[in-house]
């Protein structure tokens, strides 16, 4: 039985904070969140063959094909669906195809769900910055983010979650991240594009010379968190 009402997609360049956002609004707003960058890089640890499918694609920074993105989602969105009232796709879709598929599967699926996306938007060299300092979690299934320049752990290179050691995400090196922002552009405007024509609800956060705490409190007032469950959750 469909209980889910609204599906959030967060779409940004690597970078700007979407995981980060939805991280917290699971923790904090109880909101269930699918990050598929993160749901892949488990299946490459975990040596699937659907892992070794996707390994190439992951580590030459390009994108995983459109058919593939959307069975793995609609497989999530259906389980999640049946517990949770908000969802967020941390992630995707990410081009036009995958918009596609996956209106036409909330169309036939779950026809009463809101849809509303979110436009992260953020300058590149703010981008290559937050990167080049990003340091994540080595355990797969904790996967948490940190940053060297504002967002230390507690004790030097170990995560204050889990313990495991702290390292660099393997396409965070200055070669792929050029790669995963030049093909950026492209998907945006066609994505957008693609939006506009089946006038799905778009809003756009700049988010590049904000903190966090200021994103999150943005985020939570545009979809109608009460002031004083807003601080609750900060
Ligand atoms: P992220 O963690 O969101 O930066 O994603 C890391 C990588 O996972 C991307 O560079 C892509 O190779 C792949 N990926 C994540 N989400 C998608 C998607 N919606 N479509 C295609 N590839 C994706």
């Amino acid at each position: 039985m469909q209980q889910v009402k609204t599906i959030y997609s967060f779409f940004g360049p690597p970078g700007s904070g979407k995981g980060t956002l939805a991280a917290i609004c699971q923790d904090r707003l109880g909101i269930k969140t699918l990050s598929t960058g993160e749901m892949l890089r488990k299946h490459v640890v975990s040596g699937s063959d659907f892992g070794k499918q996707i390994d190439e694609y992951l580590r030459a920074g390009h994108l995983i094909p459109d058919e593939l993105m959307a069975e793995m989602v609609e497989a999530w969105i259906l389980d999640a669906a049946k517990t949770a009232e908000s969802l967020i796709l941390d992630g995707f879709p990410r081009t036009a195809k995958q918009a596609e598929l996956l209106l036409n599967f909330l169309a036939t699926k779950l026809p009463k769900v809101a849809f509303k996306v979110f436009v992260f938007e953020i300058e590149d060299n703010v981008v290559i910055a937050r990167l080049t300092e990003r340091l994540v979690c080595s355990n797969p299934q904790c996967q948490a983010v940190y940053s060297r320049a504002s967002k230390r752990p507690q004790v030097e290179n170990v995560c204050d979650r889990c313990g495991s050691s702290l390292t660099r995400r393997f396409d965070d090196s200055a070669s792929i991240i050029k790669e995963r922002l030049s093909l950026y552009p492209h998907h945006r405007d066609m994505l957008l594009t693609y939006y506009k024509e089946r006038r799905c609800d778009i809003e756009q956060m700049e988010v590049g010379s904000v903190t966090i705490a200021e994103v999150f409190n943005l985020f939570s007032q545009r979809i109608g968190i009460p002031p004083i469950a807003r601080e609750l959750a900060v």
